[in-house]
Order: structure tokens, then sequence, then C-alpha cells
């Protein structure tokens, strides 16, 4: 079972101050391998402590008999703005490792909406179930209207396991989700636009440890061949970059590599290939101390949330191993700024142009971490924790605007 990713809190002991002017860490103490921590009594679990410890604002379970469905949204934090994050339908073992998803995923908006400059919060969502066989508008109309229910807080999305089709059963429900089609006046499919900023992150890794940031005969391994590595290897091989990709099904390997002139391997043999970087763009904690061992790459830069098995440990053993490592929540964001442009009226030319700011903004965390020698992961949560922390500051202010009544009681307070 994946561990679960702590920032360190060593190196940069940020806070934020939150909106009730209180001093709050962002980080959050190290919870064992992926189990769910027993309360004092036996067998019983400890749900709020699973949230305090990593500073989550609420987790809400969702069940409806009728339409089969049983769903977790978790809200990490709301300092920026709304919660904004895809919803998963995956065939967890257990109750217990749907929660720990939801749990990690986030937290993880949390910091990929910071450092992407958005307005947003963390949230995501889960659903229990195989996306091959459990789908129904019942179902996703049903989770709709629980995202209703939250009145904005959660804004929802496609992620792995939904798309489009999902979007528009829960559009029937409610107005807070995005990633909708575009004839519904919606961004539809996230992936063009998360490809393209995980393109030019991986250009910004190039650039920080080749010293010069083109593709051209690159061997690059992909896991993973779903929506956004599709459109990844069409931007790889269209730069002249080599690329050998892996799905655990395999027709979907084989269309890519009809689509790019992609090798195909079989998934268990993907780790160990040599290659200049390897790209994740599966599901997370792949990244752990089975593989790191196995990997010979320079680079690991790819789209998949959640790459380190434990974010502190695993971010270490790769700079140890003198491998760069892309924080997954800083490449990956292309997606999330895809779907915010929506909130404002979609354009897909703005949401590309913005995505491809994940150049600038990953180089400079990628330098900022050489600069001080840590991980880049704790580089990137110190920039995020940073942005929190400032923009909270400023909720002390006092504005006669929208939410009145909720910040007067807490205003008072301070
Ligand atoms: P997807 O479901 O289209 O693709 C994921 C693919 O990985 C599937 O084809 C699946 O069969 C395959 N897979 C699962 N386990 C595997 C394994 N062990 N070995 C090889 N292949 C395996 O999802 P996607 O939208 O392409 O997203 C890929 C990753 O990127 C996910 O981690 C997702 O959370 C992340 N991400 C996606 C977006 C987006 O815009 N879609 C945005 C940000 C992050």
């Amino acid at each position: 079972m994946a561990e679960i990713q702590t920032p360190s809190p060593k190196t940069f002991s940020t806070t934020r101050n939150g909106r009730n002017g209180t001093s709050k860490s962002l980080d959050t103490s190290p919870v064992s391998a992926g189990a769910i921590q027993a309360g004092d009594e036996p067998g019983k679990l400890d749900l709020f402590g699973q949230l305090a410890a990593r500073d989550h604002e609420q987790v809400v379970l969702c069940h409806d008999k009728k339409s089969g469905l049983k769903a977790l949204i978790g809200i990490h934090n709301t300092t920026l703005g709304p919660a904004l994050g895809g919803c998963r339908m995956w065939t967890y073992a257990s109750d217990e490792a749907a929660l720990n998803d939801v749990l990690r995923l986030s937290r993880g908006m949390t910091y990929k909406a910071a450092v992407a400059g958005l307005n947003l919060g963390g949230g995501k969502a889960v659903i229990i179930g195989d996306p091959r066989k459990d789908k129904s508008e019942a179902l996703f109309r049903s989770f709709g209207r629980f995202v209703e229910g939250l009145g904005g807080r959660y804004i929802t999305a496609e992620d792995v396991g939904t798309g489009l089709t999902e979007m528009v059963w829960i559009r029937s429900e409610t107005k807070y989700v995005t990633g909708i089609p575009a004839e519904l006046g919606g961004s539809g499919d996230p992936s063009p636009v998360t490809a393209r900023g995980t393109y030019v992150g991986i250009k910004a890794c190039a650039a920080v440890k080749y010293g010069n940031d083109s593709l051209a005969g690159k061997h690059v391994v992909i896991q993973g061949a779903g929506h956004v590595a599709a459109s990844l290897a069409k931007y790889l091989t269209e730069e002249g970059a080599k690329v050998v990709i892996t799905d655990i099904y395999a027709d979907k390997a084989n269309a890519v590599a009809r689509e790019t002139g992609a090798k195909v391997v079989e998934p268990d043999k993907i780790f160990g290939i040599e290659c200049d970087i390897f790209a994740p763009a599966a599901l997370g904690a792949i990244i752990n101390d089975d593989t790191i061992p196995q990997l010979k790459c320079s680079i690991v830069a790819g789209p998949a949330n959640n790459q380190l098995a434990n974010e502190e440990r695993h971010g270490q053993a790769l700079k140890d191993r003198g491998i760069l490592f892309a924080p997954d929540y800083v490449i990956n964001a292309g997606g999330l700024i895809n779907v915010a442009n929506e909130l404002e009226g979609y354009s897909q030319s703005r949401a590309l142009k913005q995505a491809e700011g994940i150049y600038d903004v990953l180089k400079k965390i990628l330098l900022l971490a050489q600069e001080k020698d840590i991980t880049t992961v704790e580089a990137s949560n110190h920039v995020a924790e940073e942005r929190i922390r400032a923009v909270g500051a400023t909720k002390r202010i006092y504005a006669s605007s929208s939410n009145f009544s909720g910040r007067f009681g807490e205003y008072w307070q301070q």
C-alpha cells in the first residue's frame, strides 16, 4: 500500500494566516504507510485524525443505494477560493484506500492551484466503482446532487475513469462542474492543455538538467497511454524525441504507437528501461522504494498526480541519485488551468498560453531547489505555501463585499 505524502516541514517552516487570522501550518506530520490510523478503540477509524494529519477542512461521504453511488469528496483548503478538482472513478480495494486517495489528491490540488497562481482551493472526489462496468446516468446525477449540496465549496471536473459524458450527467444536477463539452459552453477534455503544460515542463527540466531544452533525440518513456499521454507523446515525437509507452490495456498503448510511432513495452518492463526522461502518466505512488532503484533516467517528469509514494523520502532518494524530479502538481497544472478558464468564459488559446507559463514556474522552482540544496518538492511546496500564506493574510482586511456575514464574526475574533 502506498504511503501518504508529507511535505517536509524542516527546510521551510512556513505558516499561513487563515481567515480567522490564526497562524496555522499547511505542513503535516507524517502518517504511516497508507494505513488508516486507529483511534482509541480497537478497529475504530480515527477520521478526524486523518483530516487533522493533512489539515483538511472537510470530507463528505456520499451514498445512494438506488444508483449504487459510493463517493467521497475531499475539501482540503479554501483560503484562495472554492475547492476545485476532478472526480476519479476507480476500483479501490477498500473504503480506506478510497479515503486515502481523496485526502492525498485534494491536498495536492491546494498546492497545484497555489503554484499555478489561480484563485482556487484544493478539492477532489473519488467514486468507488469500475469505470468500465459501473457507470450510469443515475449514479453520476446522484453524485451531482451531492456536489450541488455543497453550494459551490467544491467544483468538480473529470479525472481518471471519468470524462465528458459523466460531466454532462453531473451538470444536469449542478452548476458546480467544469470540463463539460465545448458545445455546452465548456472547455471539453482538459487533457490536451495538461499535455501541453507537461511538454513545456519537460523542456524546462531539460533546460536545467542538460543546459538546453531541446528534446530532439531524447529518449522518453511514458507509463500509461491514456488521454494526457496520447497528446504528450504527439508533442514529444513531433519534436524528434524517441518515445516508449506502456499501458495495462495493450489496445491503448498500441493506439498511441500507431499515431506517433512510439514503441510499446509490457507494463512491468517500464521502470528499468534506459532513457533520458521517465514520464509517469498513469496512477500515483509509482515512484517508491521498489521502483527508484530500477530507474535508469536523469529526469522524472510526467502528468500523473502524486507520483512519489512518500514525498519527502522519495523526493530525497531521487535527488540522491541525481535524478531531477518535476513536482507533479506543478507540471500537470494545465488541466486545472484549463477548467479555471472555463469559470471565466472559456478560450482554449488563452488556456494553452497560460499552461505554457508552467515552463517558467517550474524552471524557477528547479533553480530554487538547486540554490538551496533541497528537493524540488520542498521548493515547490515552499512557493505554494508562501502564496497561500500571503493571500490568506490579506483576508484580514475588511471589505464590504460578498460573504459579509461569514467574515464578520471572524473579523471580530482577531
Ligand atoms: P486516463 O485514465 O485517460 O489514462 C490513464 C492510463 O493509465 C489508462 O489508460 C490506464 O489503463 C493506465 N494505467 C493505469 N495503471 C497503469 C499501470 N500500472 N501501468 C501502465 N498503465 C496504467 O487518465 P489521464 O486523464 O490521461 O490522466 C493520467 C494521469 O494524469 C492521472 O494520474 C491523472 O490524475 C493525471 N492528470 C490528468 C489531467 C487531465 O487533464 N486529464 C490533469 C492533471 C493530472
